[in-house]
């Protein structure tokens, strides 16, 4: 008789319902946590070649950013590209916690510009969001 040892593929993880999927085990059908994973492992896995974040939502969709001066598209290789978040202020220059992001591609960077673009930016995006 075979044993169903812990290294056999006869393992079984923990299943639990209503707990999220465990990302690794979806992805590979193991889990090195085992038991001890908080995760669900449902028997009936069907093996996706997915990528999936710790949520378990899908991530294979990339979709690039415009540059906020520009609009180039920032692609994977725009290794020069920055993206800075301004940070709004209450009237008693408190952060509130809400900010404006501007995406800077390297092209503009480059041309030693990206200093003005985000000043000309932020002239015209502070009125919208009640900045002074
Ligand atoms: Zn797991």
């Amino acid at each position: 008789m075979r044993r169903l040892g812990f290294w056999g593929r006869e393992f079984i993880y923990p299943e639990r319902p209503g707990v999220p999927d465990c990302a690794y085990y979806m992805r590979t059908g193991s889990c090195g946590y085992g038991t001890k994973c908080r995760y669900n492992h449902p028997r009936d896995r069907i093996p996706t070649a997915k990528m999936q974040n710790e949520e378990g939502k899908n991530m294979d969709l990339y979709i690039p950013r415009k540059c906020s001066a520009t609009n180039r598209l920032i692609t994977a290789k725009d290794h020069a590209s920055v993206q800075i978040n301004i940070g709004h202020l209450d009237e008693n220059g408190v952060y509130t916690g809400q900010f404006t992001t501007f995406a800077l591609c390297g092209f503009i960077r480059a041309q030693g510009d990206a200093d003005s673009a985000v000043d000309r930016l932020w002239q015209k995006k502070k009125t919208e969001v009640r900045q002074q």
